[in-house]
């Protein structure tokens, strides 16, 4: 656990006894959310492909966390994930839909085949909306619950930062944040997403020893001086519109303040950092 994360767990448990779902939880900005959501009190299910990586940080986070193998692109494998943490531990109060692929950066939309058309939106569009479907089936019946995305800066700044079928699934969580925040708010469930800017995971960065390099010219190029973003910055945002402190954000049911869909992870690092 980081200096950051563990200060603020010992604290303040902004999550405690909540229970946490979080896809694509084995690395990056998924695993660092892991990481702070049960450092503030969450009972986290690490959902993932990645097996290995997935079982270790559970074992390394303790009895509070567990590990489930999860295709979020297969529904089969999202409905066990949901029912079997139900099961487990009685209610579901935060479903993290996180997990997600690049797809090739390299490849014009001529020459895009149905193939990885297909892999990039059935990953990060379909298998959010399966997460958001089967976790709004258990919120539903408990009246509360709080469903979170990750969709990305190249929403909100130029498409060209990453490929078109990734700019498209992001596009389309964005569609899907707002939407499923008026159709779930009558029901108590809360719907956000994070948008963040480029973070030095191994999706963004697959040669890790150029991890550090990479964050320095993202930095450059950001709008914010000063700061460069790390998964934990991310990890914060979802903290803050995971916890009771976000109850009124993501609830609205017809009017939206597209600004409060689209809290990017920089500012709300920001205003975690300084106490809001
Ligand atoms: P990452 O590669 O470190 O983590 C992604 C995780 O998703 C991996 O553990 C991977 O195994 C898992 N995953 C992939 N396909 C899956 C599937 N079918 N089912 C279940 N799990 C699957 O990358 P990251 O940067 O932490 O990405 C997390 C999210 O953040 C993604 O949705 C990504 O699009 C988004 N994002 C990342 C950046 C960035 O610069 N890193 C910027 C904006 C948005």
């Amino acid at each position: 656990m980081s200096s950051v994360s563990s200060s603020l767990a010992s604290t303040l448990k902004r999550l405690q006894n909540k229970v946490a779902i979080i896809t694509g939880g084995a690395s990056g900005i998924g695993a660092s959310t892991a990481r702070v959501f049960h450092g503030n009190g969450a009972k986290v299910v690490i959902a993932d492909i990645q097996d290995n990586k997935g079982k270790s940080l559970a074992e390394e986070l303790g009895p509070n966390a567990s590990f489930i193998h999860c295709d979020v692109s297969n529904e089969n494998d999202v409905r066990n994930l949901v029912d079997s943490t139900t099961a487990k531990q009685g209610k579901l109060d935060i479903m993290y839909n996180n997990a997600g692929i690049l797809g090739s950066t390299m490849s014009s939309i001529p020459d895009k085949t149905k193939f990885e058309i297909d892999q990039v939106i059935g990953v990060n569009l379909v298998g959010s909306m399966f997460g958001a479907k089967h976790a709004a089936r258990v919120m539903m019946s408990q009246r509360n619950g709080c469903i979170l995305f990750t969709a990305s800066v190249c929403t909100a700044i130029s498409g060209l930062l990453a490929s078109n079928a990734y700019v498209a699934s992001k596009y389309g969580i964005l569609g899907l944040t707002k939407n499923l925040a008026a159709e779930l708010g009558p029901y108590g469930i809360r719907v956000n997403c994070v948008s963040p800017y480029a973070v030095a995971t191994p999706m963004a960065a697959p040669d890790q020893s150029k991890a550090s390099e990479l964050e320095e010219s993202w930095a450059k190029m950001s709008n914010l001086k000063g700061e460069s973003l790390k998964a934990e910055g991310v990890a914060n945002a979802a903290l803050y519109l995971a916890s009771d402190e976000a109850n009124y954000v993501g609830r609205e049911s017809g009017n939206f303040n597209r600004r409060s869909k689209r809290i990017g992870a920089t500012t709300a690092t920001l205003f975690h950092k300084n106490g809001a």
